[in-house]
């Protein structure tokens, strides 16, 4: 519902969404436009009561509602409904999250539409989900298999891709027959609210999406209830650390995408037009606020100069602006505190002696969250700017003599999110693709997902995979079934 309550524009109000049902909060937060800078909608700030209520809610339709009775087709059909209604609204809840976060309508745009390409991937694998016969070792027993859904998942996600980054947990824990409570971002809670509208639309039953907006102290009551059998986060790695150690406490299973520092690689036979291109793309793509942001460039020492100065070139051609504009090439950092993080990494760089190509201030025209795309030059991989994510528009070039060089200051990272070769050698391509140590690679190419490609962190980046079949297992357990064929007593001293 919307209701004017200041003089401003007219701001959105929304309730917690728990066992199918607004329910209202006690305590309120605002949501600010980082580009405005005005309350565009008020959420509830919940509390740990509420995520009793939504977990008690998920165990109940995990358990026995009407949801744990469906069958895997009848589930997949539900997925396929609410893929069709997200393709409906995908401009309704794109522009939302350019209100939360700031960024691009356009990006956003594209990601709401390539939503529904998730859940109609997921509500065809939800009937192909099959155990195995176990080829027995003992001639009276027949063995199968059954994969089962894990349980009640708590997701928690970030401010960057709130929609997107949701799905690639939603798609795969609802077709294998999961239920959820979600903490989104208290900085971009809107579209998971607007999203469990969409589940009531198609039909869903109640109590399989739940939704508490809250700050992180509620994430942390999430993952610590013992009421839910699965954490999928993503989010900074230092919260990821922290959620593995209170979910251990349970043992609940975790999933965690996180943080990266992620090396693209430019060899001197690489074309360097489309190579810089890459360049641009990957870290100043999303204003920089991509986990798998690009954002140490690798350059062969003798294509280094030339690389920089196309480079630098484009970068100052780059317009910031209204993310609403079609024209807009990169819009605000998302908030005021991680406005100030992209400006104190910008200060640290020069102080550990990194050359300042371009940017590195705010916006004197556009103010606000602006920061202008930063090119940072003279970089070596131990200085701070190389080792720790900014997660902004700021680029770390640094210079290698040959492959093996190139490799291992690619891998010298506690991180391994991603990475990307440019070269026109196929041999080279795929000989260094093998040897960095990431979840994903690209060649020729740097910020493409798909979600039939699994998505995951080697080392700090995190545990467990998100799209294609891998992520399916991520929220299943096998079962082993015995089945006694004679039906004569045995030894009962005797194991089998
Ligand atoms: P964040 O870790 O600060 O917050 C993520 C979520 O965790 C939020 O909902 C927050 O409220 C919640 N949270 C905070 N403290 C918590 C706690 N102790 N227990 C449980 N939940 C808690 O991350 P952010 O600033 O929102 O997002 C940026 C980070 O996310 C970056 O590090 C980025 O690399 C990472 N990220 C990773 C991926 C990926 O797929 N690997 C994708 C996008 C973003």
């Amino acid at each position: 519902m919307d209701k004017k309550v200041s003089d401003g524009p007219p701001v959105a109000h929304y309730d917690l969404h728990i066992d199918g049902r607004d329910v209202p909060c006690d305590r309120v937060m605002d949501s600010f436009n980082p580009y405005t800078g005005e309350r565009w909608a008020v959420v509830p700030d919940g509390q740990e009561s509420d995520i009793d209520a939504a977990v008690a809610a998920a165990r109940r339709a995990f358990d026995e509602g009407p949801w744990s009775k469906l069958t895997a087709t009848q589930r997949g059909a539900l997925i396929r409904k609410l893929g069709d209604i997200v393709a409906r609204d995908a401009e309704i809840l794109a522009r939302i999250e350019c209100n939360d976060n700031g960024k691009l309508y356009r990006e956003m745009l594209g990601q709401w539409r390539y939503i529904p390409e998730y859940f109609y991937y997921f509500a065809g694998m939800a009937d192909k989900l099959q155990g195995d016969v176990v080829p027995s070792d003992r001639t009276n027993f027949f063995i199968y298999t059954r994969r089962e859904p894990v349980g009640v998942v708590g997701a928690i996600t970030p401010w960057n891709s709130p929609g997107l980054l949701l799905v690639f947990k939603l798609a795969p824990g609802l077709a294998a027959g999961c239920t959820f409570v979600v903490k989104p971002s208290e900085h971009t809670p809107v579209s998971t609210l607007e999203l469990a509208k969409r589940f009531k639309e198609a039909g869903f039953p109640d109590g399989v999406f739940n939704v508490v907006t809250g700050q992180g102290t509620l994430g942390a009551a999430l993952v610590k209830h013992p009421g839910i059998d699965k954490v999928a986060f993503t989010g900074a790695t230092a919260t990821g650390k922290r959620i593995a150690a209170s979910a251990a406490q349970n043992l609940t299973r975790v999933s965690l995408e996180l943080g990266g520092k992620s090396p693209n690689i430019v060899f001197a036979d690489a074309d360097l037009d489309v190579a810089a291109n890459g360049a641009i793309a990957g870290i100043f793509g999303a204003t920089g606020q991509t986990c798998m942001a690009g954002s140490r460039l690798l350059v062969q020492d003798s294509v280094h100069d030339e690389l920089l100065e196309r480079i630098v070139a484009r970068t100052k051609e780059i317009r910031l602006g209204n993310p609403m504009d079609e024209a807009t090439e990169m819009g605000p950092v998302a908030n005021e505190p991680q406005y100030h993080k992209v400006m104190e990494y910008i200060d640290v760089a020069k102080a550990d002696g990194a050359k300042l190509c371009c940017g590195g201030i705010g916006d004197p025209d556009l103010g606000g969250f602006f920061v202008q795309p930063t090119v940072l030059s003279n970089v070596t991989n131990d200085m701070r700017i190389a080792q720790e994510e900014v997660f902004g528009p700021v680029l770390s070039v640094i210079k290698f003599s040959d492959e093996e060089d190139a490799i291992r200051i690619a891998n010298d990272t506690r991180f391994g999110l991603a990475a990307a070769v440019w070269t026109q050698n196929i041999h080279r391509g795929h000989r260094v693709a093998h040897r960095l140590r990431a979840g994903t690679v690209w060649i020729n190419a740097y910020r493409v997902v798909s979600f039939a490609t699994p998505f995951g962190g080697f080392k700090e980046s995190g545990l467990g995979r998100e799209n294609g079949v891998d992520a399916i297992r991520e929220y299943t357990e096998t079962k082993s079934v015995y089945v006694e064929l004679t039906g004569e007593p045995r030894d009962p001293f005797k194991l089998g």
